[in-house]
C-alpha cells in the first residue's frame, strides 16, 4: 500500500496582505516572487512532480480594476466585504497596473511546466472567507469572479485554498464547482486557550522538530467537498522563525514522507513562493532534498505524487 504526497503552493503577491499597507521587507520579498516562481517550476519539472497552485483570481486582469469616479475599485462587488469593516477591502490596490497585484506572466509561467501542475483558486480578492466576519453578498460575488477569470481563461477549478486558512462557506464553494480544498490538521496546540499560547506552541513543535501529522482525504456528505488537511507548511526564514535550525524541516518533512509511505496516509506539504525570499539558496537546497527524498520512495512504489484534485477521483476518498 503506497502512501501519498502533495504539495499545495499560494499564489497570491500583495494580496495576502491586502488589507495593510506593505512593509518594506514585504516589498523586496515581492520583487523577488516571478524568480523565486521561475526556480520552483524548474525544480517541479527536473523532479517530475504535479503540486497544485492556487492562485488569487484577480491576477488574472488583462488591466487596471475598473473604478467609480470617486476611486473605489470594483464599484460592481457588494459592500462592505466584511461587516462592520471601516476601510475599504480593496484600499490599498493601486489605480496602476502594478506587478504586485497583477501576475498574469506568473500563471503563464505555471502553465507551461511539464509536467502539468494543477491550478486551483486562492479566492479572486483574498477575502477571509469568515462566516460571521465576511458578507455572504460578497463571498458570492467573490466566488462568481472566481468561476469566471478561470473558465475565460481556460484553467479548471476544482481545488480551493482558503484566504489564511479560515474556512466557511463551504456550500457556497462546492455550488460553485469546486471540490477539493486544503484543511487545517488539529493539532494538540490548537487546544491551548491563548493565541500568544498556542504561537509559541508552534514555534516549539518545529524547534523540536516534531513528526508532522500524517493525514487521509475526507468526503464531507454534508458539503459534498473532499477536505485534504494540510501536514506542514514550509515557513519563511524571517523574524523567530530564522532560530529554527534548517535541518529541522528536513527531518520534519523526511519523517511526514516515510511515514505516509509506511501508512499508506498523505504527508500534505504546503508553502506560499514568498517563503523562499529569505535565505533563498537554503531554502531551495531544503526544498530539493524534500523532492528527492519523495522521488526516491515513488521510484521504490512506496509513494504516489498528485495534486489535491486527484483525490476527487481517487476511489478510496473516505
Ligand atoms: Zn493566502
Amino acid at each position: 500500500m503506497a502512501g501519498y504526497f502533495t504539495l499545495s503552493i499560494d499564489v497570491e503577491l500583495a494580496w495576502g496582505r491586502c488589507d495593510y499597507p506593505l512593509q518594506p521587507h514585504e516589498h523586496a520579498a515581492l520583487a523577488q516572487e516571478r524568480q523565486i516562481v521561475a526556480r520552483l517550476t524548474q525544480l517541479l519539472a527536473q523532479y517530475q512532480i504535479r503540486a497544485t497552485w492556487a492562485i488569487v483570481g484577480h491576477l488574472l486582469l488583462p488591466q487596471p480594476a475598473p473604478r467609480r469616479a470617486d476611486g473605489l475599485a470594483h464599484p460592481d462587488i457588494p459592500r462592505p466585504m466584511l461587516h462592520g469593516e471601516f476601510r475599504d477591502w480593496l484600499s490599498h490596490l493601486p489605480p496602476e497596473y502594478h506587478p504586485f497585484w497583477y501576475g498574469r506572466d506568473i500563471v503563464a509561467m505555471i502553465r507551461q511546466v511539464s509536467p502539468a501542475q494543477e491550478i486551483g483558486s486562492h479566492s479572486f480578492f483574498h477575502l477571509p472567507y469568515h462566516e460571521q466576519h465576511t458578507s455572504p453578498a460578497a463571498i458570492a460575488a467573490d466566488l462568481e469572479q472566481v468561476r469566471l477569470w478561470h473558465q475565460r481563461e481556460g484553467l479548471p477549478c476544482t481545488s480551493f485554498i482558503f484566504p489564511r486558512n479560515v474556512v466557511g462557506f463551504k456550500t457556497q464553494i462546492y455550488q460553485s464547482g469546486i471540490r477539493v480544498y486544503r484543511g487545517h490538521s488539529r493539532r494538540w496546540s490548537d487546544r491551548l486557550p491563548l493565541r500568544s499560547m498556542r504561537r509559541l506552541a508552534n514555534w516549539l513543535t518545529f524547534l523540536l522538530a516534531w513528526p508532522p501529522p500524517l493525514v487521509e482525504a475526507h468526503h464531507e456528505p454534508e458539503t459534498g467537498l473532499i477536505n485534504v488537511p494540510d501536514s506542514l507548511l514550509l515557513f519563511g526564514r524571517q523574524g523567530i522563525r530564522r532560530l529554527i535550525p534548517p535541518n529541522n524541516l528536513w527531518r520534519m518533512a523526511r519523517s511526514g514522507l516515510d511515514g505516509a509511505a509506511r501508512s499508506g496516509r498523505i504527508f500534505h506539504l504546503w508553502f506560499h513562493p514568498s517563503n523562499f525570499a529569505a535565505e533563498s539558496d537554503q531554502q531551495f537546497a531544503l526544498l530539493e532534498r524534500i523532492l528527492s527524498h519523495a522521488c526516491a520512495l515513488r521510484q521504490q512504489g512506496q509513494l504516489q505524487i498528485m495534486p489535491m484534485a486527484d483525490y476527487h477521483t481517487l476511489p478510496n476518498a473516505h
